[in-house]
């Protein structure tokens, strides 16, 4: 996933940032670095800056035109040291990191970093999808570029290293027709073991559905419970009268 990642760096003019950047994304396990219409030569001051990321260094690309560089990209978010540049769709950085990592499954995602002296211009701002922005100092929000190169490799790493502790995993919870399936079952079973008193049945079944949407459980645990609650009921003594208090309950 993090190979899917791109930062790109427009219209650069310090040697030594692009060291520097290719060094923070290399403590952050980025490798793929972009430069397009770079001002400056990657030289001596480059690899200086780089420390021991002479590799991310050498294998830059450049390219001409921000068109070219992202041509095969599924999301482009630019980096902007101006909050509301333009009316834009607009992601923290904490936001961009999940979004670049769950994208980033998928396809090639770019991250786009302006000039040093004048930042991205309109039209580059607006081939992105989102803008991002590093709320700094609101009277001095303008981070030098390869640190905001590693501000926001950061983000992603830690967003990176998240996805593998809970992965993202969407398709795995249940549809909430199966929970309210599960809470009808509940409900049953509490009233069969006399735990809900049909006549008085108070607010235990708000708090349970409020315990059950915290824990948010995927298809299988939702299973489990149902298997928990059927094995609960056939456990109890066969006793109809306690359905038919329940179904008369719930006509009256
Ligand atoms: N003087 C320029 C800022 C250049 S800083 C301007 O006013 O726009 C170089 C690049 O670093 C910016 O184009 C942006 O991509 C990134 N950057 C710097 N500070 C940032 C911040 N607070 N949030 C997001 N990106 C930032």
């Amino acid at each position: 996933m993090l190979d899917n990642v791109r930062i790109i760096l427009i219209g650069t003019s310090h040697p030594g940032n692009i060291g520097s950047a290719a060094r923070a994304m290399k403590t952050m396990g980025l490798s793929n670095l972009v430069l397009v219409d770079p001002e400056c030569e990657v030289d001596g001051k480059s690899k200086a800056l780089s420390a021991g990321a002479t590799d991310v260094l050498e294998s830059h690309t450049v390219f001409s035109t921000l068109d070219e560089a992202i041509a095969d990209c599924g999301l482009v978010i630019g980096a902007s040291a101006r909050p509301r540049t333009l009316d834009w769709p607009m992601l923290d950085p904490r936001e961009m990191g999940e979004k670049a990592v769950v994208e980033g499954a998928k396809y090639p995602v770019a991250l786009v970093f302006g000039r040093e002296n004048s930042g991205l211009t309109n039209e580059e701002l607006q081939k992105c999808h989102f803008h991002v922005f590093i709320p700094a100092n609101p009277e001095y929000s303008s981070l030098n570029l390869a640190m905001a190169v590693q501000t926001l490799s950061y983000e992603i790493r830690m967003a990176f290293l998240a996805s593998k502790v809970y992965p993202v995993q969407e398709e795995e919870y249940p549809l909430a027709e199966e929970i309210e399936g599960m809470f009808n079952h509940l409900e049953q079973t509490l009233v069969d073991t006399r735990f809900i008193v049909p006549a008085h049945p108070g607010l235990v079944m708000t708090k349970l559905r409020r315990f059950f949407n915290r824990a948010r459980p995927e298809i299988k645990e939702l299973r489990m419970w149902r298997g928990i609650l059927s094995s609960i009921q056939k456990s109890l003594p066969a006793n109809e009268t306690k359905s038919a208090e329940i179904e008369g309950n719930k006509s009256e």
